[in-house]
């Protein structure tokens, strides 16, 4: 058994200052109003993209791929906002472009590592989770109450102590 890994604290911070400023409901979490309203970004779905999402800073603009099922895109979303808020926001030269592609994902690169543990963080928040899996919610459940895949779910559970280690299939 590892330890547990809460996550991104930065992650935990944006949700609360969101919840702050709109209040709203806690589940699923309100990713696009955090990229447009919190955080200034304008979200665009498009199909035919070759990445699942792509943060372009300079234009404050997000490109989302039409092409995969909405959970997925959810945690593409949130993957793009930890790559703005982690490796852009007070960088003195921000990265040109960064994407999210099934090629990075998972893959040795701390950057990608980052953004998805700052999207897991975001999208499926501690305290939440914690609260529901104590009132008997099931991985099914979460998954469907915060609008993630399973397997996001099972992950998150796993690495916040609440769940057994999924299997790597
Ligand atoms: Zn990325």
């Amino acid at each position: 058994m590892s330890p547990p890994r809460p996550g991104d604290e930065r992650a935990e911070r944006l949700l609360a200052d969101h919840l702050a400023a709109f209040s709203g409901a806690s589940a699923p979490v309100p990713v696009l109003d955090i990229a447009e309203d919190l955080l200034g970004l304008r979200v665009h779905v498009r199909p035919g993209l070759d990445v699942s999402g792509m943060l372009v800073p300079s234009r404050r603009v997000v490109y989302l791929n039409a092409d995969e099922p909405p959970a997925r895109r959810r945690f593409t979303l949130a993957h793009e906002l930890g790559h703005w808020v982690v490796h852009c926001a007070g960088a003195s030269v921000p990265p040109r472009i960064l994407c999210r592609s099934d090629e990075t994902t998972g893959a040795a690169d701390a950057r990608e590592r980052e953004a998805n543990v700052f999207a897991a963080t975001l999208l499926m928040p501690r305290a939440g989770l914690t609260a529901a899996v104590a009132e008997g919610a099931t991985p099914d459940d979460l998954a469907r109450a915060y609008d993630v895949s399973g397997v996001a779910m099972a992950w998150r559970l796993y690495n916040l102590g609440l769940g057994p280690e999924p299997s790597r299939g």
